[in-house]
């Protein structure tokens, strides 16, 4: 579903991806682990153009996203992302939050959007806070709330940026449950997490990044139990 060849993304002289190369299938769900500052927000990024390569290729389906002819809006709505801080719109309701973009880039009626918006809430619990705001609610309520919007898109791939890393921890459970519960539905997934328990729990494939490179890849079962490289060992050895 995604391929990535030699992606290279610098900013001025700073190299932050060195030559990425992935093959993402439909259906798979790929963890990303790495220290801070080794580039695995800024691939995550580069895949739906919020960070335009400076070389390489990104092909989304059989299309090259990065060649300058593709409508890469369009090419987003496949794509839905969700961050570290859960960017909700502060002075829309619940509802609005998540009925705006179906109707706006869809075109959805109101009553379609807010159908499909309803569905969602009751998956994650949260049908009872249709006309509340996103301040009165936790964190992980919010975080939710946010891969609820993500999803009344119906993406075809959902980016995951260590979407429980702003939680207290009592509320990373339930965020972690919702990827979960996506995950075993099919959905094709990129998640970059420093939850292990989670990443060998729902990933088929983890890659280790360290200065913008992937150093190793495998199963989780291998990655965390059997790593080869010495970083990736030094890595595991500090967060395990
Ligand atoms: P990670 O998510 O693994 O912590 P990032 O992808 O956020 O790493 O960052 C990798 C490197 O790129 C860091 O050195 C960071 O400071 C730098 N960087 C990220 N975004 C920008 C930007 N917009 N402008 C300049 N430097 C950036
Ligand atoms: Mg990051």
């Amino acid at each position: 579903m995604i391929k990535v060849t030699n992606l290279e993304k610098s900013f001025g002289d700073l190299k932050v991806l060195k030559g990425i190369n992935q093959e993402i299938d439909d259906g798979e769900v790929l963890v990303v682990i790495g220290p801070s500052g080794s580039g695995k927000s800024t691939f995550l990024r580069c895949l739906n153009l919020l960070e335009v390569p400076t070389g390489g290729n990104i092909y989304f389906d059989g299309i090259d996203i990065t060649d300058k002819n593709t409508n890469i809006d369009k090419i987003r709505e496949k794509m839905g992302m969700v961050f570290q801080s859960f960017n909700l719109f502060p002075h829309k309701s619940i509802i609005e939050n998540i009925t705006l973009a179906p109707m706006m880039v869809r075109g959805l009626s109101k009553e379609e959007a807010e159908e499909k918006a309803m569905e969602l809430l009751k998956r994650v619990g949260l049908e009872e806070k249709r006309d509340t705001y996103p301040k009165k609610l936790s964190g992980g309520q919010q975080q939710r709330i946010a891969i609820v919007r993500a999803l009344a898109m119906e993406p075809k791939v959902m980016l995951f940026d260590e979407p429980t890393s702003a939680l207290d921890p009592e509320m990373v459970g339930e965020v972690l449950d919702v990827i979960k519960s996506l995950a075993k539905d099919g959905m094709t997934m990129v998640i970059v997490t420093h939850e292990m328990g989670f990443a060998k729990e729902v990933a088929d494939r983890v890659i280790f990044m360290d200065d913008g490179l992937i150093v190793e890849e495998n199963t989780p079962l291998e990655l965390f139990n059997n790593p080869q490289e010495d970083r990736t060992k030094n890595f595991l050895s500090k967060i395990l």
